[in-house]
């Protein structure tokens, strides 16, 4: 399968003709290429967004929301088609997709376009003065987003849509790890009538590809979801150039279980939190922090229950985990097993690559139990992004407080309790940009997404999205 840049509407395959390979992560084989786009494949994207710009940024907002919302109409219209795909591209079960991955893109589509029809801006009068001030807030102009291989093209959309619904026009580019669902994309938002230029997607690897977005002095806004260290790099070129910057990284979050929880929700949702998508999900929480008096027991009852979790392909729909995403990432994840008998972790269960029948070249691994007794250890302080957790004990509430905040990152962070005051306690003092109290990621689009610390910069999702894609001008008129 030959995968394609979406270039002012059109399918163009890259200038130089060179490709990359695309894997399955369920079976280890080769099943397409996409281009490994140039910098003249980024310049041939910007000029299109450029040359749209004009256009759609007039463009009135209940056509804007119109098309928008036809996106989303004709993404649940093909969620078979989708689904299928992005669990071929990126080894996550079916069932995860056709649930959660495709009707979230979905949702993204019809969240902004009908975010944008109540998107208001300020006016103040300067009273005494014989003054009004008024706020415009415009689109900003051409926009790069780019997005990882996790939840592909859930978070490809939830930076487009609301790039788009402003009046934005978008250089775009997936991970070259998982392109498949973007390039479908393309088909859809032609069939939906987004004119042309206005959304373009290219492919290729991030150094190369996603740098020359980044350093495009014209691209005037980032908006980017990937790993901390290289959000890093990103901020470095893109500050001098005073690039607004939205950036959404990576996180080890902490799972707080008080004894005085509803346990057995507590038990379910853990396994979920801990072990979806085979735990590459920025929001798992992958440090397990137990109250002592409820710790034995909570450790041999989540044993049993991940033990009972079926590991398969994708495509089958009993699969609870499916495959990692690529070699790299099964090695990382594998790394981890081993360094770990030097810093006296001690797995329960899992902790090996294993083989299913008849995808002998899958990327499969165990879901995996540490049980850990220093918070200092990699384990608990390194960002795994795999099917790894780790459990340990803690005295009370200050105890956990401080080993949850006692790490880099800072995207959310969840908290099982019944108890109203710690409730408030907690949520006021973890250091995180999400906190869920007895739920794990429970959204609301309209709410403010994102991390503090290592965990990224901004805010996305709702009117926090319309805000970061949008310059704000104040005009002061006098009368
Ligand atoms: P990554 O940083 O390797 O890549 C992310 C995207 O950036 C890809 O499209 C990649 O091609 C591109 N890229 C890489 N180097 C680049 C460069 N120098 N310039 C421009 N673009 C570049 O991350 P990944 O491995 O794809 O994703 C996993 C990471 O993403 C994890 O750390 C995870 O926590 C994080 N993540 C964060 C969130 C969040 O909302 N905070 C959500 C999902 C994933």
């Amino acid at each position: 399968m030959e995968i394609q840049n979406y270039i002012n509407g059109k399918f163009v395959k890259p200038i130089s003709n060179d490709w990359i390979d695309n894997y399955c992560p369920a079976d280890g084989e080769i099943y397409g290429q996409i281009p490994n786009s140039s910098t003249a494949d980024v310049e041939n994207a910007y000029k299109a967004a450029e040359t749209a710009f004009n256009d759609w940024s007039q463009t009135s907002i209940e056509e804007r929301s119109r098309i928008l919302i036809k996106i989303s109409e004709l993404l649940e219209a093909n969620l078979d088609r989708f689904a299928e795909a992005e669990s071929k591209d990126n080894g996550k079960p079916i069932g995860l997709a056709k649930t959660i991955d495709i009707p979230r893109a979905a949702s993204n589509f019809r969240f902004f376009g009908n975010a944008i029809t109540q998107f208001s801006s300020e006016s103040h009068e300067s009273v005494g003065q014989d003054a009004v001030n008024f706020t415009l807030r415009q689109p900003i102009g051409v926009v790069g987003c780019i997005s990882p291989w996790n939840l592909p093209l859930y978070l490809f959309t939830w930076k487009i849509a609301p790039a788009i619904a402003a009046g934005n026009c978008v250089v775009a580019k997936p991970s070259e790890i998982t392109p498949l669902t973007a390039f479908l994309l393309g088909e859809i938002c032609t069939e939906a009538g987004l004119p042309n230029g206005v959304l373009n997607i290219v492919h290729g690897f991030g150094k190369t590809t996603g740098h020359a977005i980044i350093e495009h002095p014209n691209i005037k806004a980032i908006s980017f979801t990937g790993g901390t260290s290289t959000g890093a790099q990103i901020a470095k070129i893109a500050a001098p150039m005073f690039k607004k910057l939205s950036l959404e990284l990576g996180g080890k979050n902490p799972n707080i279980i008080f004894a005085d929880c509803d346990y057995d929700d507590m038990l379910r949702t853990t396994v979920r939190s801990s072990f979806a998508n085979q735990g590459q999900i920025c929001l798992c929480g992958s440090r397990i922090f137990i109250e002592k008096s409820i710790y034995n027991k909570f450790k041999s009852d989540f044993v049993e229950k991940v033990k009972q979790l079926k590991i398969g392909h994708p495509s089958n729909p009993d699969t609870d985990i499916g495959a990692l995403v690529s070699i790299p990432h099964l090695e990382k994840v594998k790394s981890y097993i081993n360094f770990e008998n030097d810093e006296g972790g001690t797995i329960l269960c899992g902790g090996k690559q294993i083989t299913i029948n008849g995808y002998e070249n899958g990327y499969y691994f165990e879901p995996t139990i540490f049980e850990v007794t220093n918070n200092e250890c990699r384990l608990n302080q390194e960002e795994i992004f795999g099917p790894i957790v780790t459990i340990m004990p803690f005295d009370d509430e200050d105890n956990a407080l401080q080993m949850a905040n006692d790490i880099k990152y800072g995207l959310s962070a969840t908290v099982w309790t019944n108890n109203l005051k710690r409730t408030m306690r907690m949520s006021s003092k973890l250091q995180a940009g999400i906190v869920w109290i007895n739920t794990w990621m429970l959204r609301d689009l309209r709410t403010p997404f994102g991390g503090v610390k290592a965990s990224g910069v901004g805010r996305e999702g709702g009117f926090e999205a319309l805000r970061f894609f949008t310059e704000t001008k104040n005009v002061c008129i006098k009368y």
